[in-house]
C-alpha cells in the first residue's frame, strides 16, 4: 500500500482542542504516525477507542497549522507549512505554540518548520512592541526546557531589537523597558544580558543589526535530514 493510501485509509478521529473545544477530524493514520503521543492515545493500551481526544492546553490556531501542515506533508515530503495559505498578520503567538505542541508531540521536523517561521516572523516585523516581545521570551521559558532553540532564538532577535536603532530617546526607551522586566520577568533579563554583552556594541554609533544565524542553527535534526549549508 502506498504511503498516501495508507495515511488517508482507516478511521477519521476526532479532537477537541483549547478550553473552546474547537472540533478538529483527521485520518487516524495521519496523526498517529506523526507523533508517539498521538499513536499512545488512539491504539495504545489505554488509548481513546472510541477515537475523540481532548486536548484542552492547546492552541487551537496552532493546532489548525500542524493539521495542515500534517495533509500537505502527505502530499509533499518537502512541504513546509510556508508553502500552504499563511497568514502572516496572525500573532507571532500562534508560531510559538505550534512550536511548543511540536515538542509536547515530539514531531522533530514539525520544530524546525515553526522555527523557520518564528524566524521569518521577527525578520521581517523587527519593530514589534518590546512588552510583547518579553512576553513571547517569558511564554516560551514558561513551555520550554533549558537550551532550547526557539529561547535562543527569541534571545538573539529581543536583545538586538533592543539596541539596534541610533536614537538616544529610543535607547532610553529600550534601557527603562529592561530596568522594568528585571521586577516583572527577571529570568528574561538573566537570558538576554549575556547575549546583549556579547555584541561588539558602539554606543556613540549605534551598531549595524548583527547578522542572525542561519535557520538551521536553530533546527534540531536527530531523527530529520540535515538541512543544506544555504538554508
Ligand atoms: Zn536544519
Amino acid at each position: 500500500m502506498s504511503s498516501l493510501a495508507r495515511a488517508f485509509g482507516g478511521r477519521i478521529v476526532t479532537i477537541f482542542v483549547g478550553v473552546d473545544r474547537v472540533k478538529f477530524t483527521i485520518h487516524e493514520n495521519l496523526i498517529s504516525e506523526s507523533s508517539p503521543f498521538f499513536k499512545a492515545a488512539f491504539r495504545g493500551e489505554f488509548g481513546e477507542r472510541n477515537g475523540v481526544l481532548e486536548l484542552p492546553d492547546d492552541d487551537p490556531d496552532a493546532f489548525e497549522l500542524f493539521v495542515g501542515w500534517l495533509y500537505g506533508k502527505a502530499q509533499s515530503k518537502s512541504y513546509t507549512i510556508a508553502d500552504g495559505p499563511i497568514d502572516w498578520d496572525i500573532e507571532a503567538m500562534t508560531f510559538l505554540n505550534l512550536y511548543i505542541l511540536s515538542k509536547k508531540y515530539f514531531n522533530e521536523d514539525l520544530s524546525n518548520n515553526a522555527i523557520d517561521l518564528a524566524y521569518e516572523y521577527f525578520d521581517y516585523f523587527s519593530d514589534l512592541d518590546r512588552k510583547d516581545q518579553l512576553e513571547y521570551l517569558r511564554h516560551v521559558v514558561d513551555n520550554t526546557l533549558p537550551g532550547d532553540s526557539m529561547r535562543s532564538l527569541l534571545v538573539f532577535v529581543i536583545s538586538v531589537d533592543l539596541f539596534q536603532e541610533h536614537s538616544e530617546e529610543f535607547k532610553r526607551d529600550s534601557l527603562s523597558k529592561i530596568k522594568a522586566a528585571v521586577e516583572t520577568s527577571p529570568q528574561c533579563v538573566a537570558m538576554l544580558l549575556p547575549q546583549i554583552l556579547s555584541f561588539d556594541w558602539d554606543y556613540r554609533n549605534g551598531m549595524d543589526r548583527p547578522h542572525c544565524k542561519s535557520k538551521c542553527f536553530y533546527h534540531q535534526h536527530e531523527t530529520t535530514t540535515p538541512c543544506d549549508d544555504d538554508d
